[in-house]
């Protein structure tokens, strides 16, 4: 009969970021089973190990705000300012977005006081950028963001309640809207790094969109472009593209990651590594 790792076994494992061939793998006892786990769990620890060796060796930086750092010096160079902007909304932002009681989103939002919430996304922010900025500068105005959203999340291995967004929008176009949003995601794509798909989507916030996929079929980024039915509620009349990807799925396919809690902010994770070793 064959033997498979207990449930407590396999949580340690995973923990450990346990490949899922080996999760799965199967003895001829009991006896080989445990074995197979402490010489398993041994390689893990020590690649656990070797990983937050080198973070302090190296650069000292988690991959994460690498990335962060290379891509928004890459846009820079392409002519895009970089905007902070508050990490909480208006409800009033959100019903601009078109997200009100019946949208899906809306339940995975987080209430604060005073009809106010966690930002879920970039996008109404940068909107409110945008229209204001149009009136300062001439066109094209290139701005993008990178800050951390907020979604109640009930999935597992791709889905952060917190996580890091680059949301980068251009207004005021050239050319047209889809082929400069591939320029964009090509630029942001090279950077990182990573073969990319893009497939056109139905959204429930902005009609048809473009989703950058990586790693087979993990959705990394998603994109838009306007005139769109929402722009007058912001006050913007030219044409434009957006897109936001975000920087934890990136890093989880680059860092060769099972998980995406491993590279998210984390007290038990840095890095991608295990600190209960
Ligand atoms: P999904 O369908 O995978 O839940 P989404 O389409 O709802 O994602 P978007 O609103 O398009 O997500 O957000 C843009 C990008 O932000 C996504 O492509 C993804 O990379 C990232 N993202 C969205 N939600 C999360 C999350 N909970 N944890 C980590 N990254 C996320
Ligand atoms: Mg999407």
């Amino acid at each position: 009969m064959a033997v498979q790792f207990t449930t407590t076994q396999k949580q340690r494992l995973i923990e450990l970021d346990a490949p899922a061939d080996k999760l799965a793998a199967c003895f001829g006892s009991q006896e080989e089973r445990n074995q197979g786990f402490a010489t398993l769990q041994d390689e893990l620890i020590t690649k656990n190990k070797a990983l937050l060796q080198s973070l302090r060796d190296g650069l000292g930086r988690p991959l994460l705000r690498q990335m962060e750092t290379q891509l928004a010096l890459a846009l820079v160079e392409a002519g895009f300012v970089e905007v902070v902007t508050p990490a909480t909304l208006a409800k009033e932002a959100l019903y601009r977005m078109g997200i009100d009681e019946t949208h899906p989103l809306w339940k995975q939002i987080f209430w604060l006081e005073d009809g106010r919430c966690l930002r879920p996304m970039l996008a109404p922010n940068l909107y409110a950028l945008l229209s204001r900025l149009g009136k300062l500068w001439p066109a094209p105005i290139r701005i993008f963001e990178v800050g951390s959203c907020y979604r109640k999340e009930s999935k597992g291995s791709c889905h952060l309640s917190e996580f890091t967004m680059l949301n980068l929008v251009e207004l005021g176009l050239e050319n047209s809207p889809e082929q400069r949003l591939q320029e964009l995601i090509a630029l942001v794509m090279a950077k990182v790094g990573l073969e990319y798909q893009l497939v056109s989507e139905e959204s429930e916030v902005y009609g048809q969109t473009v989703d950058v996929l990586i790693a087979g079929d993990l959705e990394a980024a998603s994109g838009t472009w306007g005139p769109h039915p929402l722009d007058e509620k912001w006050g913007i009349t030219e044409s434009w593209v957006g897109v936001g990807f975000g920087l934890e799925r990136l890093t989880m396919v680059k860092g060769g990651f099972g998980q995406i809690r491993r590279v998210g902010r984390s007290l038990i994770y840095l890095d991608g590594a295990r600190l209960n070793l």
